[in-house]
């Protein structure tokens, strides 16, 4: 990174650094450098940072950093809130803390969050908790049960403020934070600092520095983003059975948008020979987690995913993203993209997109600042003439400056160019079905999930 510095520079407690070198973290991505530095100096921070690039160690390590000092008064109450949208995200964010944490024993943490029973986390919080993760809906109330004691805050994190917003928390986020002590500090992480979440946040925050990195690797840059036009849903399913199929997907996400649809394409990929899972609002925390440990540890190929389930998926093994149905959210389009290209690896991102989609085509461009590649598979040509969806962008280089040090390269980038060999794999469409190169057997999905799975929509 330009900054060329090590981890040292921040004075972060010798056993952090120590667990960041085993993480392999050689120096820290750029919205880790300008956070880290300001957090110190006790500022309140608005960061803003596209995914993947590595808020969460940003507020983290200054987090776990302050826990290793000891408190002015002690008590057993917790130091470090942090807020997240989804149980996903708490869950990540946790898995990031044991990792950070790792030989730091003595920082105690819990994570609460809904849709799972209530005693184990009561059991966390009635011991020493110095940090406390938390999902807004489950944290309420257990504060209206007196369950949580918010007065020794020190440190008050939201994570995904723009998707907090769009989930329609503003007055939980404010009644959390009024039980705060007002002299905290304050740190704000966002994919974009727009609108309404500066609004939101100035009510929260004092006099915050707003830290707004547009670097390479949060252009996605390292992302392939193709264009796939279709002409209808047969066409869609057609392309991307072939696709699926190829050899360079390891892992794909494929976006839906709706539940329902997640739950029929999940039928139809099984069918068809894939090992595939659905995951999306309407399964319980159980199987959502089951579903991406088994994601993580290859059982699974394609998860079939709606917008808010997948947020906060850190899977690196995600090589290819399909947006199957274009998001009708705009941002969402950067964060389901980011869940493939993982700490700097490669990933490619395709989209399926009828002529009728090209306005939105055109919005999501300008958003991301990058033109989509029109990729035409010999064999799945649209029949419809396609009007190239029009941007005020210039096709930029992508797979160029991979930020060295930031990442395992993926042994096999992206590509559909070569000629497609249509016929292949619709006659064998389950022909590779667990798609890890030279693997085990392929991984049906577990028999309970199954049903889960295979039951259709409409
Ligand atoms: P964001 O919140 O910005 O979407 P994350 O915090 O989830 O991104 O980080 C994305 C990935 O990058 C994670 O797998 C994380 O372990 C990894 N990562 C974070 N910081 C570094 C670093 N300094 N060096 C290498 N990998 C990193
Ligand atoms: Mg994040």
């Amino acid at each position: 990174m330009e900054q060329n510095v090590s981890f040292d520079k921040f004075n972060l407690h010798p056993k952090l650094l120590k667990a960041l070198s085993e993480a392999g973290y050689t120096e820290p991505t750029e919205v880790q450098f300008k956070t880290i530095m300001k957090v110190a100096e006790g500022l309140d921070i608005r960061a803003s940072a596209q995914t993947g690039t590595g808020k969460t160690a940003a507020f983290l390590l200054p987090a776990l950093n302050q826990l290793t000092k000891p408190q002015e008064k002690h008590s057993k109450l917790p130091r470090v809130l942090i807020l997240a949208p989804t149980r996903e995200l708490a869950i990540q964010i946790e898995s990031q803390v044991d990792k950070y944490a790792k030989y730091l024993p003595n920082i105690k943490k819990a994570c609460i969050y809904g849709g799972v029973p209530y005693h184990k986390q009561l059991r966390s919080l009635s011991r020493q908790c110095d940090l406390l993760i938390a999902t807004p809906g489950r944290l309420i109330d257990l504060l209206l049960q007196g369950k949580v004691n918010l007065s020794r805050i020190e440190m008050f994190v939201l994570d995904e403020a723009d998707r907090m917003l769009d989930m329609g928390f503003v007055e939980p986020v404010n009644q959390i934070a009024a039980a705060t002590p007002k002299k905290r500090q304050t740190l704000l992480f966002s994919a974009t600092l727009e609108g309404t979440v500066t609004q939101f946040s100035n009510q929260l925050m004092r006099d915050p520095v707003d830290i707004v990195v547009h670097g390479k690797q949060a252009k996605h840059e390292n992302i392939k983003q193709n264009l796939h036009y279709v002409d209808d849903i047969e066409h869609k399913n057609r392309l991307l059975d072939h696709l699926l199929a190829e050899d360079n997907v390891d892992n794909a996400i494929v976006f839906t948008s709706t539940k329902r649809h997640a739950d029929k394409l999940v039928g139809e990929l099984y069918d068809k020979g894939f090992s595939t899972a659905a995951l999306h609002g309407d399964m319980s925390q159980r199987q959502r987690t089951r579903t991406i440990a088994q994601l993580r540890s290859g059982k699974i190929k394609v998860l079939v995913a709606t917008d808010v389930a997948a947020r906060g998926i850190d899977v690196q093994s995600i090589t290819h993203v399909f947006n199957f149905d274009l998001p009708r959210n705009i941002e969402d389009y950067v964060h389901r993209i980011g869940r493939t290209g993982r700490a700097g690896a490669k990933g490619t991102a395709l989209s399926f997109a009828s002529n009728r989609d090209n306005v939105l085509v055109k919005k999501i461009q300008d958003f991301t600042g990058q033109k989509m590649d029109v990729v035409v598979v010999p064999g799945f040509e649209p029949s419809k003439k396609q009007r190239p969806a029009p941007s005020r962008q210039k096709p930029r280089p992508q797979f160029g400056n991979r930020k060295p040090g930031s990442g395992k390269p993926r042994s096999k980038p992206g590509s559909f160019s070569k000629p497609a060999g249509f016929g292949k794999s619709r006659g064998k469409p389950g022909g590779k079905p667990s798609g890890k190169p030279g693997g085990k057997p392929s991984a049906r999905p577990p028999r309970k999930q199954a049903g889960q799975q295979r039951r259709r929509g409409k």
